[in-house]
């Protein structure tokens, strides 16, 4: 029996298996493997330079800096499997992990799986999902289909903004389609977009439907939610920078969620409604989804998973 299971291998999952294996609680990680489309080591995989993570005055790429934490996890003692949990079971104690290799018993675990991003279920999603529609600029941006091309950048917030600027590396043109008439980014982010000439925002406007040629996508339907008047324009890409919704399928019926899936915490701890059971990092921050936080948050259910353990 393990006395701490990590699931999760993002800033959050790596900062409590460093904690607790300098505890000396040998804990298990399950670092998951493309769980929910993200490889392991999580969202910062998907972005480019960091500069706001404390310790890198020159930035750092998301990759190296999460190449870096799973380095010092597995030097603290930490053992890893490249496997994605199916399966909880919290109502047994000890608890059960289920994954592809079997079911692990464990006296605590820290969850730790993150978000990942929305979609909308527009109109020709599924059948172009892949074939220029993406929800990951950084993963897809630099493709062959995308360079020199219009492309369209849906979401009205700082990830929006940071993946329409990525886009302009490799685009003709970069729309974005926000459905108020502000943006919800920062005024840092904000002025970036307004200053870069690649960059072209349409207020009020939603997405109707994607077109394509069977193989590709060609052209969005769009719809002005102020007159309602529909138009069709010329894409050869379209990304999605809509927010995330967090991993918490599997933890349904077995723990405290708020209303857009979010595992709820005691304030100022990671505990949730389960004694043993701890959740850090963006599975329950629906507020900062900084990666500082979900590491900060990964320390604490550390050191509150290790004083349960003593008890
Ligand atoms: C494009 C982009 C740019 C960003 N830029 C910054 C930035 O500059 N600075 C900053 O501070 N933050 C940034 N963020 C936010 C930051 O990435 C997140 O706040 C942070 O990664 C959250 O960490 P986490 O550990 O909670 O989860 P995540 O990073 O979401 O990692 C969760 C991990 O768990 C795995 N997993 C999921 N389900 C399972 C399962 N069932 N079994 C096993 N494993 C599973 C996933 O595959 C993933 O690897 C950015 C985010 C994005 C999307």
């Amino acid at each position: 029996m393990e006395n701490l299971i990590v699931i999760g291998s993002g800033p959050a999952g790596q900062t409590a298996a460093i904690y607790a294996g300098q505890a000396n609680l040998k804990p298990l990680m399950f670092e998951g493997l493309m769980a929910g489309g993200i490889a392991a080591g999580g969202q910062l995989t998907t972005t480019t330079d960091i500069h706001n993570f404390p310790g890198f005055p020159d930035g750092v790429s998301g990759l190296e800096l999460m190449f870096k934490m799973r380095e010092q996890t597995l030097k603290s003692g930490v053992k890893i499997l490249t496997e994605t949990v199916e399966k909880v079971e919290l109502d047994v104690n000890p608890f059960r992990v289920v994954s592809s290799s079997g079911t692990y018993e464990t006296k605590t675990l820290i969850i730790a799986n993150g978000a990942i991003a929305q979609r909308l279920g527009a109109k020709g999603e599924d059948q172009y999902w892949q074939k220029g529609v993406s929800a990951c600029a950084v993963c897809d941006g630099g493709l062959p289909i995308f360079r020199n091309q219009h492309l369209v950048v849906i979401g009205g917030g700082d990830t929006a903004i940071e993946e329409a600027l990525y886009l302009t590396k490799f685009a003709r043109k970069v729309t974005m389609l926000v459905r108020r008439n502000v943006f919800r980014a920062s005024k840092t982010m904000q002025a970036k977009a307004f200053h870069n000439a690649q960059i072209e925002i349409m207020w009020h406007t939603e997405l109707a439907g994607i077109l394509g040629d069977g193989k590709k996508i060609t052209h969005l339907k769009i719809r002005n939610n102020q007159t309602n008047k529909l138009e069709t324009i010329d894409v050869a890409g379209l990304f999605y920078a809509l927010g995330h919704k967090p991993n918490t399928e599997m933890f349904k019926g077995q723990l405290e969620m708020d209303e857009t899936g979010y595992l709820v915490t005691k304030p100022n701890s990671t505990m949730t409604n389960i004694p043993g059971v701890f959740a850090a990092g963006d599975v329950q921050d629906h507020v900062y989804r900084q990666a500082i936080v979900a590491a900060g948050s990964g320390c604490m259910a550390a050191l509150e998973a290790e004083r349960y353990l003593q008890i």
